[in-house]
């Protein structure tokens, strides 16, 4: 599904509420929780080639300090791929300086070719916020949340940790 068209998209409510949503995919009914759990046990080695802030963002849903990851500020033309599953998440042509300390972008890759999300975003609540999380689509990996603050053409701000993506130079 587009992220506007997201129930929770445009709000801003604060909760109490912890309960995280579980509501699977629409596309393959899995929640990212079981798309990450099959991701690792078809590999065995995730954990030693995730470091253990890779680990932390992608499989448990944490979050970087701003200003500490290694993209925040990254200005190289490229391809961002899943640090944990290798698919093309975003591009550079999509990057934006958002200031907020954490890579910025207007929108995921257009460059699957099947027309398919390569970002999944479901409504998170945990942490006293109504947020919209993004994941991997292919393996469920937390990826960050976005917001829509972002510049034109989509009004999107994909706020992702630097330690979710893996720039691919070209
Ligand atoms: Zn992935």
């Amino acid at each position: 599904m587009q992220v506007s068209d997201h129930p929770d998209y445009r709000r801003t409510v604060e909760t109490s509420s912890t309960t995280p949503d579980l509501t699977p995919d629409r596309a393959t009914g899995l929640t990212p929780e079981q798309k990450r759990a099959a991701h690792a046990a078809a590999n065995p080695d995730l954990s030693e080639r995730l470091d253990a802030m890779a680990w932390h963002c992608t499989q448990e849903a944490g979050t970087e300090q701003a200003f500490t990851g290694i993209y925040w500020d990254e200005k190289r033309a490229g391809t961002y791929r899943c640090a944990s599953c290798d698919a093309t998440l975003f591009d550079s042509d999509d990057k934006f300086d958002s200031g907020c300390g954490w890579p910025s972008f207007t929108a995921p890759t257009h460059d699957r070719p099947t027309g398919e999300d390569v970002v999944d975003a479901r409504t998170d609540s945990s942490h006293g916020m109504v947020r919209v999380e993004t994941t991997c689509s292919a393996c469920g990996a937390h990826l960050g949340h976005v917001f829509p603050d972002g510049p034109e053409p989509t009004g999107d701000r994909y706020c992702i940790n630097s330690a979710c993506i893996i720039l691919e130079e070209r």
